[in-house]
């Protein structure tokens, strides 16, 4: 295999800088595309304004006339004749192209152009002319005494010394198909491309190549997964579980019926089930992971439900008693303030099966806990368990059915990134009988207003959420605001209401004290510093205050919003900021949460959805999960296709592909 080092023009020094932005193999050569194209397009000397930008090519006419200034400072000035007449050039500091622009050498001049002395002070000067009357110029990511010239001349040599090497991970069938262009030429258009159709042409095929073997991984993963029947299966007693679901005083709405169908499925299939369940707040994803445990314990395995709070995991065991009240599942609580003697007992229950379902945080995935025979684990708001909390059950030699919940609502495009090997249940229906939040954008200066709209609907008895404005300085600084905002709060409503405050820094029980006060309408008016904790759920809560609104990303305003809506009353979110109103205007107009978070992925990209870890294999060289979207279900569904027919299981490229898979995963 040719390595770098036999490029000709490439020495120690160039393959140490080479190496240092990345660029390792001729693959990784090859594929350093131009992150833009600069537009050179020949101006007319006549139609240029005075002091106006220039492009324009041309003979030398006159020998450079080289002045020297003090601090090394040079200045060239010579005469350039045009299409378009005679001009004056000077440029600075390029006595080094002297030699080179000798009489009657062709040349492409970038610069200002000063009218009455018909003169460009060039910026820079290349040293051939515009073969058309425009010329597309290759622009690369660089480091210092790596210029964009060398780039471009390494990338051609490499290309003109080792091009036909360079291996096509496109199927024949696809590129018959789509009359793609091989990838050496390909290769070759890209880096010089001589018209924009021809480049655009060129890139779509890239693109595809990239996102057909990115695919063409996920789809094997998730096949393997499915191949290697290394879960539990199950017989569920379908009988049973129905009954079950009818006394639950809701009917659930199709896509939660759908969910929980796609779900036992699972349970009950050989492989292990690695499933995402998603869908807006308030969707009732609660709901159907509960019939899941249930389905998991009638088929004789334990469960845990894992969640990311404290709050969280009290307000899911509580229910969850509820819930069962009328089995005889016995259901345990597990967190970081459990007392030691209760712990005692917890471990004791989930080693010797007496526990069927244990409800917690993470303390469920601690190296004391064991488990009889742990059959489904469910984790709610799954992004926020990193991937080492997860891979902790499997290293205790556990592979039980695994099933995740996200409120974030993920775009597609980014869901079937992440979550590519992955299984997807989304529920987007909303249960019968909500209604669709009022969200109103106002100034710190109606602040009357706000109060007057929170004391509507605090008459009406209902409770109200208040985020506290950001205060940048320090943590103390922040109580200050909160109390002093309190004490605001205080003076309009006296003592008509409760008023509290949660904030990160209390210790977890006297949190969960307040929260539990405002479950029970002891307090109305609950103010918090930060994200009042995901998934809470107070039905009587109708009002949603939110404070320096413009701080958040649009899909974490959802998340806020959702804390609110979730009884039948008519509730509002009233978001208060000075700035960004138009982006919190979408908020007016949007209440579905996957089309606001495609809105927030297309204004702040994907980095605000997700911690950059949980983002996997995202390092895409020229296609973009976002723009090309259309593309990669093209290519989702080729790979797929391909990776499926027999009848190229003995294909050079499909053995390649396959094993670049097993030697990365291992
Ligand atoms: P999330 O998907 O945000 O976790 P929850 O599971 O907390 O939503 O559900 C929100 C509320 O909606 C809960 O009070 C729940 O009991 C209720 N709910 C769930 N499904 C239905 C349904 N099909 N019909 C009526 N209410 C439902
Ligand atoms: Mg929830």
């Amino acid at each position: 295999m040719a390595e770098l080092k036999d490029v000709k023009g490439i020495g120690p020094k160039s393959l140490s800088l080479l190496n240092k932005i990345g660029i390792i193999s001729i693959e990784d050569l090859v594929t350093h595309y131009p992150f833009r194209y600069d537009l050179l397009e020949r101006d007319n000397l006549a139609l240029v304004g005075d002091g106006e930008k220039i492009i324009i090519d041309g003979k030398v006419e006159s020998v450079p006339l080289l002045m020297r200034f003090k601090a090394g400072l040079n200045k060239m000035n010579f005469r350039l004749v045009t299409q378009s007449g005679v001009v004056g050039v000077s440029i600075f500091n390029r006595a080094f192209l002297k030699n080179q622009l000798s009489v009657g050498t062709g040349i492409t001049v970038i610069g200002k152009l000063d009218k009455s002395k018909n003169v460009i002070t060039a910026s820079d000067i290349k040293m051939d002319m515009l073969s058309n009357s425009m010329k597309i110029e290759p622009v690369y990511h660089c480091t210092s005494g790596l210029t964009n010239k060398n780039m471009s001349t390494y990338i051609n040599m490499a290309l003109l010394m080792f091009g036909k090497n360079i291996s096509d991970n496109i199927p024949d069938v696809y590129i018959n198909k789509y009359g793609f262009l091989n990838k050496k030429t390909s290769l070759n258009i890209v880096h010089n491309p001589s018209s924009l159709d021809k480049l655009n042409e060129v890139k779509n095929r890239l693109k595809y190549e990239e996102l057909f073997e990115f695919m063409f991984k996920i789809n094997y993963l998730k096949i393997m997964n499915k191949k290697k029947n290394n879960g539990l299966s199950r017989n569920i007693e379908r009988s049973e579980l129905d009954k079950f679901i009818k006394k639950i005083p809701f009917s659930l709405t199709n896509d939660q019926n759908n969910a929980v169908e796609e779900i036992l499925n699972d349970l009950e299939a050989p492989h292990r089930m690695n499933r995402l369940l998603q869908g807006d707040v308030g969707s009732g994803k609660t709901i159907v992971a509960f019939i899941a445990m249930f389905a998991n314990f009638l088929s004789g395995y334990q469960s845990a439900l894992m969640a990311p709070t404290e709050i969280l995991a009290v307000q899911h065991f509580s229910n969850l008693q509820n819930f069962l009240k009328d089995t005889m599942v016995k259901v345990a609580l597990l967190t970081g303030s459990t007392s030691k003697k209760d712990r005692v007992d917890i471990y004791k229950g989930l080693a010797d099966g007496t526990i069927n379902i244990v409800v917690g945080t993470h303390a469920l995935i601690q190296d004391e806990v064991e488990y009889h025979n742990l059959g489904l684990v469910i984790t709610d708001e799954q992004h926020r368990f990193g991937v080492h909390q997860r891979a902790n059950l499997q290293n205790k030699g556990i592979t039980p059915d695994v099933l995740y919940m996200s409120a974030t609502p993920i775009p597609r495009t980014y869901a079937l990134t992440i979550f590519g090997d992955m299984d997807v249940s989304t529920i987007k229906e909303r249960p019968k009988g909500r209604q669709r939040i009022d969200t109103f954008v106002k100034k710190n200066s109606e602040i009357k207003d706000v109060l007057e709209m929170m004391y509507e609907e605090l008459k009406n008895k209902h409770q109200v959420y208040v985020i506290a404005p950001l205060i940048e300085e320090s943590e103390n600084c922040d109580l200050t605001t909160v109390n002093e905002l309190k004490d605001q709060m205080k003076l309009a409503f006296r003592d008509l209401y409760k008023i509290d405050i949660v904030h990160g820094k209390m210790a977890s029980g006297a949190k969960d004290l307040i929260m539990e006060q405002f479950k029970n309408n002891q307090v109305q008016i609950l103010i918090s510093t930060t994200v009042v904790e995901v998934g809470v759920d107070v039905p009587n809560a109708t009002t949603m205050v939110i404070f320096d609104a413009d701080r958040f990303g649009l899909s974490t305003l959802h998340q806020l919003r959702g804390r609110v809506g979730r009884g039948t009353s008519k509730s509002k979110c009233i978001l208060i900021s000075d700035s960004d109103a138009e982006r919190l205007k979408i908020m007016e107009k949007e209440d579905d949460g996957f089309v606001i978070s495609e809105e927030d992925f297309k204004l702040r990209g994907h980095g605000d959805l997700f911690g950059t870890k949980q983002s996997g294999d995202m390092s895409f060289k020229i296609a973009s999960i976002k723009d090309d979207y259309k593309l990669l279900l093209q290519a989702k569904k080729d790979s797929k296709e391909y990776l499926l027919d027999k009848s190229t299981d003995d294909d050079e490229l499909k053995k390649r592909l396959i094993h670049s898979i097993t030697i990365k995963e291992s």
